[in-house]
């Protein structure tokens, strides 16, 4: 029997894309400034194609100045950075974000750190990573998709994680190093755990939070899990189920959902969880940085 809480990232995104929206129609009022997202996209990923336009809808239902740069998979990294440098000295964009993964000719680290500090929306930039990991977070991005977690933790259990403990499965630099990062900040006690720890369900069933970034389909199962602990799952993981003799192919979490769903206090599902929620924070992340342009806060 299920217990859980299921906690509606879709319904979350929809939200806070509305008062982004009016935000934007206010920037724009006020101080006749529209913000502006550019994605660049390299080469066919179909996967990428597929986030980089939904990127690019939710950005035009917000009202931003939306432009898309799509490049060839064989480009050189010459024409990468100058790309880069134009968006960089363009004031009508305010938040830049390349699509990963490159393709394998292309440094990811060259091409990340080429990105203005100022308009880095998706948080890659060292700098503001530096930034994010000392506690400076009046002037940084946090990375889209920690960020969007942390406000569905934050929702369920309020800022102050005082006492909890918290175990975040998965060290990427994209999702697992900056979540531990925030979860600290928010006073968690707070476990990083990866491919070689040792014991893994035995240290997930101390936690009241868990953070599973790992790309393993279900793998995460109740009885790993804490009784009344909250969920989160960033996995994006394509499976093929064949049903009535049919294959198709579903997206599911990290967590097997329907499991965990028997013990945990709440649970985000996949999809509908954290990927809504990464594209909000892009667009949160975004308007952000209009306003600074603006010299308003924009807290
Ligand atoms: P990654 O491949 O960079 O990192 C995976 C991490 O998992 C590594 O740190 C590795 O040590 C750890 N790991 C691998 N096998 C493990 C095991 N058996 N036990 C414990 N840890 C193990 O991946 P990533 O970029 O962090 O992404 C993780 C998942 O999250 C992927 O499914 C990805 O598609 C998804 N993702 C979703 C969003 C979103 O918006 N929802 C955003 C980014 C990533």
């Amino acid at each position: 029997m299920k217990v859980a809480r299921k906690i509606d990232g879709k319904a979350k995104a929809a939200k806070l894309t509305e008062s982004i929206t009016l935000e934007t129609a206010t920037l724009l009022e006020e101080h006749g400034i529209k913000p502006g997202l550019a994605v660049v996209i390299i080469g066919e990923n179909p996967a990428s194609q597929v986030y980089v336009r939904n990127k690019k809808r939710t950005a035009e239902s917000c009202g931003f100045h939306s432009v898309q740069h799509s490049l060839a998979d064989d480009v050189s990294e010459q024409d990468v950075l100058q790309l880069i440098d134009e968006l960089n000295n363009d004031p009508a964009i305010h938040g830049i974000l390349v699509q990963l993964p490159l393709p394998e000719h292309l440094d990811e680290l060259t091409v990340t750190q080429a990105i203005s500090t100022a308009k880095d929306v998706d948080g890659f930039h060292l700098v503001n990573i530096g930034k994010l990991t000392a506690g400076h977070m009046a002037d940084t991005f946090v990375p889209c998709t920690p960020a969007g977690c942390m406000l569905m933790i934050e929702d369920e259990i309020g800022p102050d994680l005082s006492g909890k403990n918290a175990v975040v499965i998965g060290r990427s630099n994209i999702v697992g190093k900056p979540i531990a990062a925030l979860l600290l900040q928010a006073n968690a006690t707070v476990t990083i755990t990866h491919s070689r720890t040792k014991d893994l369900p035995r240290v997930v069933s101390g936690a009241d939070i868990v953070v599973a970034a790992v790309g393993r389909p279900n793998m995460v199962k109740a009885d790993w899990v804490k009784a009344g602990a909250i969920v989160i799952d960033v996995g994006i993981n394509r499976v093929e189920q064949t049903i009535d003799g049919e294959t198709k192919s579903r997206l599911t979490g990290d967590v097997d959902y329907d499991d965990v769903s028997t013990v945990a206090g709440a649970i985000t599902p996949v999809p509908g969880g954290v990927g809504p929620m990464t594209i909000t924070m892009l667009m949160a992340n975004t308007l952000r940085s209009a306003q600074r342009a603006a010299g308003l806060d924009g807290e």
